[in-house]
C-alpha cells in the first residue's frame, strides 16, 4: 500500500475543499486533496454553475418567445424560437469542463497534490483512499472534512426513471411537457421557473404553507405572482404520497386533505440536501454531531483535535461561498494564523425570476434579537433603470437598529438583484449605518440607487417616493 504523509489533508474538492487546499498551498503548507468524483464538487458540476447556465438559457428562450408572440411592450417581434436542449446542455457541460480544468490548474499552481479516490478514516490522523491503482494510506497532522451534500430522497419516491434529482434535471436533453416539482425551496423554484420559461407545464408541490419558507411573504410575493403569470400551479400545504399506479404521475394530498393525481412526464424531487458521510469511516472517530451534520465551532474545529469540517457537511446555510470562506479560514488556522469565524452576514440569493437577495437579519429576526427597528423599503417601480429594463416588480429593504442606525440586514427582490449582493454584503460586513449608505453616491441610472433610497426612507426622507 502506498504511504503518503503531509501536513494537511483535505477530503473533498468542492468549493470548500479546493479553496482550503489552494490557500494552504499558497501559505507553503504541504497539502494533499482527495476527490472521489470531479474537482469542483456539487457546485461546479451539478449545482450553482450548471443551474445558472440553464436558467440563462431559459431566460433567453423566453425573451425570444415573447418577441415571437408580440408580448414585448416596445414593439420587438421575431419568428417562433426553437430550443435544442441537447445543445444547451452541451454548452453548459463545456462551461463546467472549463471550470474543472481551472480548478485543477489552480491546485497545481499552489503545489497541492491531488489524489483521485474515495477516502475513509482509519483513525484521527490516517485516511485510506481507494484509488484506481489500489489503496493509498495518507497520514496528516490536520485533516479537513469537506465532503459536501447530496439530494434527500423520499422513501416513497426513490430516484430513478422519471423521478429525478436536480442532477437529473440539469442533464435532460428533452423538455418534459409536464414537470411536477416536489419541494418549493431554492432548487425547486430556480429549476421549476427555468423549465416553465422554456415551455414545460410546471406544478410545484410544497409541504409548508408558503414557497421559499425561509423568506418572508413580502419577499416571496413577487415570485408567486410571476409563477402564476408563467402558468405554474403552486400547491402549498400539500404532501407527495407516491407515484400513481401506472407510474405516469404523482399522487398528492392537498391542503384540504383530498387526494389528487398530478400527471407528469418527470417528477423533480428537491426537498433538501443531506451531508455526505456514508463510507467515510466516521465510526472510527469521536465527533459531535448536529443531527446528521458534523458539529463545528467558530474555527470550524470538530470535537477531535486536528480535524476540521467545512461546507455543506456542517449544515445550513448550504452555500458555496460559505464553504469557500470556511475553507480559506481553516487553511490560515492550520498555518498558525489567528483566525475565527467573525462574519456579520452571508449573502443568500435565490436565482428565481425575479431574484431574491438577503444579507444579515430580516425584520423578524432583528425583532426577535431584541432590536427596535428603523426599516426603509424602496420599490423598483420608482427606479428609472428598473423601468428601462422592464422589471419594475420588487424592492430593496434596509433593516437598521433604531437607536444606533446600524444596518442589521438588507433584502431585495427584483430582476437582476443578485448583483446587488456585493454592495449589501460589504455594507453589513463593514458595519455601515443608514447615514453611510444614504451618503454614498450611487451611479445613475442603476438598480443600486434603490439602496440609498431605502436607507433614506428609513431616515424619513427618501427622494423619489
Ligand atoms: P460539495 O460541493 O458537495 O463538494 C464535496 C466534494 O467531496 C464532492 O466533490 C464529493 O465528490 C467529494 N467527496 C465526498 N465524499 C468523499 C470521500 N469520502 N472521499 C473523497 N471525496 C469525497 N450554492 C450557492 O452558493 N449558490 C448557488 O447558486 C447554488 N446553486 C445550487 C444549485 C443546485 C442545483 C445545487 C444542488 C446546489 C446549489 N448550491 C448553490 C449549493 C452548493 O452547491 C453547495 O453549498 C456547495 O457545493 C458546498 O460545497 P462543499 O465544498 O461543502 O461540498
Ligand atoms: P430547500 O431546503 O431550499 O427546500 C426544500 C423545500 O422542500 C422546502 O420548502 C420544504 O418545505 C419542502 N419539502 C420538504 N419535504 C417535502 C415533502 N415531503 N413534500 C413537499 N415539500 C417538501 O432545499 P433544496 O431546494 O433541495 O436545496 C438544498 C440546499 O441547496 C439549500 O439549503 C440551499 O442552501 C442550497 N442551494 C442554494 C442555492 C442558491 O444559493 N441559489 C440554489 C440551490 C440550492
Amino acid at each position: 500500500m502506498t504511504e503518503i504523509t503531509c501536513k494537511l489533508l483535505v477530503i473533498g474538492a468542492g468549493p470548500g475543499g479546493y479553496v482550503c487546499a489552494i490557500r494552504a498551498g499558497q501559505l507553503g503548507i504541504d497539502t494533499v486533496i482527495v476527490e472521489s468524483t470531479k474537482l469542483g464538487g456539487s457546485c461546479l458540476n451539478v449545482g450553482c454553475i450548471p443551474s445558472k447556465a440553464m436558467i440563462h438559457v431559459a431566460e433567453e428562450f423566453e425573451k425570444a418567445a415573447d418577441a415571437a408572440a408580440g408580448r414585448t411592450p416596445f414593439g420587438l417581434t421575431a419568428g417562433a424560437p426553437a430550443l435544442d436542449l441537447k445543445q444547451a446542455v452541451a454548452w453548459k457541460d463545456g462551461i463546467v469542463q472549463r471550470l474543472n480544468n481551472g480548478v485543477a490548474a489552480l491546485l497545481r499552481k499552489a503545489k497541492v497534490k491531488i489524489v483521485h479516490g474515495r477516502a475513509r478514516f482509519r483513525d484521527g490522523k490516517t485516511v485510506v483512499v481507494e484509488t484506481e491503482t489500489g489503496p493509498k494510506t495518507i497520514q496528516a497532522e490536520a485533516i479537513v472534512i469537506a465532503t459536501g451534500s447530496a439530494p434527500v430522497e423520499l422513501p416513497f419516491l426513490p430516484f430513478g426513471g422519471d423521478v429525478i434529482s436536480s442532477t437529473g434535471a440539469l442533464a435532460l436533453t428533452e423538455l418534459p411537457k409536464r414537470l411536477v416539482v416536489v419541494g418549493g425551496g431554492y432548487i425547486g423554484l430556480e429549476l421549476g421557473t427555468a423549465f416553465a420559461r422554456m415551455g414545460s407545464k410546471v406544478t410545484v408541490v410544497e409541504a409548508q404553507g408558503n414557497i421559499l419558507p425561509l423568506y418572508d411573504t413580502e419577499l416571496t410575493g413577487p415570485i408567486s405572482k410571476r409563477l402564476t403569470a408563467l402558468g405554474v400551479e403552486v400547491l402549498t400545504g400539500a404532501k407527495a404520497l407516491g407515484l400513481t399506479p401506472k407510474g405516469d404521475g404523482l399522487r398528492i394530498e392537498t391542503a384540504d386533505g383530498k387526494e389528487r393525481s398530478l400527471p407528469a412526464d418527470k417528477i423533480l424531487v428537491t426537498v433538501g440536501r443531506k451531508p455526505v458521510t456514508d463510507g467515510l469511516g466516521l465510526e472510527n472517530l469521536v465527533l459531535d454531531m448536529d443531527g446528521r451534520f458534523i458539529r463545528i465551532g467558530e474555527r470550524c474545529e470538530t470535537a477531535m483535535r486536528g480535524i476540521y469540517a467545512i461546507g455543506d457537511v456542517t449544515g445550513e446555510p448550504m452555500l458555496a461561498h460559505r464553504a469557500m470562506a470556511q475553507g480559506e479560514m481553516v487553511a490560515e488556522i492550520v498555518a498558525g494564523l489567528p483566525r475565527a469565524w467573525d462574519k456579520r452576514g452571508i449573502a443568500a440569493i435565490c436565482f428565481t425570476d425575479p431574484e431574491i437577495v438577503s444579507v444579515g437579519l430580516s425584520p423578524q429576526e432583528a425583532k426577535a434579537a431584541g432590536h427596535e427597528l428603523k426599516i426603509g423599503q424602496f420599490p423598483f417601480a420608482a427606479n428609472g433603470r428598473a423601468m428601462t429594463r422592464h422589471g419594475e416588480a420588487g424592492f430593496v429593504r434596509v433593516v437598521a437598529d433604531a437607536r444606533s442606525e446600524l444596518v442589521l440586514g438588507i433584502q431585495a427582490v427584483g430582476q437582476g438583484v443578485s448583483e446587488l449582493s456585493a454592495a449589501f454584503g460589504l455594507a453589513v460586513e463593514m458595519g455601515a449605518t443608514l447615514q453611510d449608505i444614504a451618503g454614498t453616491i450611487h451611479a445613475h441610472p442603476t438598480l443600486g440607487e434603490a439602496f440609498p433610497e431605502a436607507a433614506m426612507k428609513a431616515l424619513g426622507h427618501a427622494l423619489h417616493i
